[in-house]
């Protein structure tokens, strides 16, 4: 949209005096008229006249002159082109029907079904095989109406398009549900679940495994590791965070000579859990040959931040990040050693994962 000032922008443009005007030497719609001048940009200012109306002023440096035999219009304020440039008023473009949509222009009835209502005049029009006359308006410029509810149709939308009501109902019926499998008692070995986390040289899937911590449901170290990259040499922006230094991994172990150990670690537990699952199972399901053992381990996989997440949400819980950190802090739990190394992550999300499931190691009493 760009040709056309609309009232609402009109009446953003600053009211001055007449001799603020003089004293700035703006220029008039009559003097430009005079000058057979055209205006670059929209008026800068604007004086009240007695009738009610307003007189616009130009800046004197972004005018141009008129072309040739150019006849004014009944208002310069209204020609001025905005940022974008563009036609002059009541020159609206004709278009096709197809071009409308590619442009983001709509017809009102359209729109409305969007939820959107057109606050400037139609951009363009396009005609109908009968005939008919049809003004399209830009969407990028209309307002956003509010939205009803998507169950019960009638209230205005609050969250995940429910209104408030319905929203607090659902809320309501989810945590119930959360709640509930949070406090069942799982009956699990402590010994076969097994909590772990690896220190990665990066985020990507070519990045490799620095590290490798595996504890299980007591507590107890089972696999604690440094491994030595095959490929890559260094790791400057993720040895800020877990302090592996390529020095460090020099005589580690590399991922393939752990391989067997950590596939019989893996085999032997019932439940693996960590604090965000799906980086650290793209870099394990690198150790098995199968399809069916991948599978096999992902199905053993628990994400306790995943699990973190719903508690935060259906506990409507104020917190804007959802990090192991976050959870320990939000349930005031201690850490062993110091954060973001292997092993304290590790027994950061064994205890996170604890509070959040405190019967995951218990049977219910007969
Ligand atoms: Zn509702």
């Amino acid at each position: 949209m760009d040709t056309i000032l609309t009232e609402s922008k009109k009446n953003t443009v600053p009211l001055v005096d007449g001799a603020q005007a003089a004293r700035c030497h703006l220029l008039s719609e009559d003097s430009l008229r005079r000058m057979r001048l055209l205006p670059t940009s929209p008026p800068v200012a604007r004086t009240a006249e007695e009738n009610g109306s307003f007189t616009y002023y130009f800046d004197p440096n972004k005018v141009k002159e008129a072309p040739a035999g150019y006849k004014y219009g009944k208002k310069l304020s209204d020609t001025a082109p905005s940022r974008k440039g563009g036609h002059a008023a009541g020159e609206i473009r004709r278009i096709s029907a197809r071009q409308a949509a590619a442009q983001g222009l709509y017809p009102k009835e359209v729109l409305a079904r969007m939820y959107y209502e057109p606050t400037e005049a139609p951009a363009a029009y396009y005609i109908k095989k009968s005939g008919e006359r049809v003004e399209l308006y830009d969407r990028a410029a209309c307002r956003r109406l509010p939205l009803p509810c998507a169950k019960c149709g009638g209230e205005v939308r609050y969250r995940a398009k429910l209104c408030r009501s319905c929203y607090q109902t659902e809320l309501a019926k989810r945590c119930a549900a959360g709640d509930k499998k949070r406090t069942a008692y799982y009956g699990m070995d402590r010994s076969r679940v097994l909590f772990f986390d690896l220190e990665l040289t990066g985020v990507y899937d070519h990045d490799e495994i620095l590290s490798v911590s595996i504890i299980n449901g007591n507590g107890e170290t089972v696999l604690h590791t440094l491994t030595r990259p095959q490929r890559q040499k260094r790791w400057k922006r993720t040895e800020k965070i877990h302090g592996i230094t390529p020095e460090m991994v020099k005589n580690a172990p590399t991922l393939a000579d752990i391989t067997p150990q950590l596939v019989e670690i893996f085999n032997n537990a019932d439940r693996l859990i960590a604090f965000g699952t799906s980086t650290d199972f793209s870099h394990l399901r690198r150790i098995y040959n199968t399809r069916d053992e991948r599978d096999r381990m992902h199905g053993k996989l628990l994400d306790c931040a995943t699990e973190f997440a719903h508690y935060v949400h259906e506990h409507e819980v104020e917190l804007t990040h959802l990090s192991l950190t976050d959870a320990m802090t939000h349930f005031s739990l201690d850490w062993e050693g110091t954060a973001h190394t292997s092993l304290a992550d590790t027994d950061a999300c064994r205890k996170v994962f604890e509070t959040l499931f405190p019967h995951y190691f218990e049977s219910e009493a007969m």
